[in-house]
């Protein structure tokens, strides 16, 4: 009766009927999808909502949202800096500025 058009998931490229993209996501909790929408941004900053993910990408993403929940809950905010935080380079680069006079 309706052909459901194929989609791709975005974000493994599983293809899908378009609805299962969505139908998963309308079933969440409106928390529970804000989380897992700003996990998956997290990993793949392209993407958007609407663009709709499959249910087992959606469900992973949800998960590692819930763990990641529960640190920060358990931790002090600082305990997240740990891993955004980028080594500053070393300030005391090789400088080998002083041998480098051309001989004419
Ligand atoms: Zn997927």
């Amino acid at each position: 009766m309706n052909s459901t058009p194929l989609s791709a998931c975005p974000i493994c490229s599983r293809v899908l009927p378009h609805d299962q993209l969505y139908d998963h996501m309308a079933l969440e909790s409106p928390q529970a999808r804000q989380n897992t929408i700003r996990v998956i941004q997290g990993h793949h900053a392209d993407w958007l909502a609407e663009q709709g993910v499959c249910e087992p990408c959606w469900k992973s993403f949800r998960d590692a949202g819930r763990v990641l929940h529960m640190l920060k809950a358990a931790h002090k905010p600082t305990a997240v800096d740990y891993w955004t935080h980028a080594e500053p380079r070393a300030l005391s680069e090789p400088q080998d500025t002083t041998d480098n006079r051309s001989v004419y």
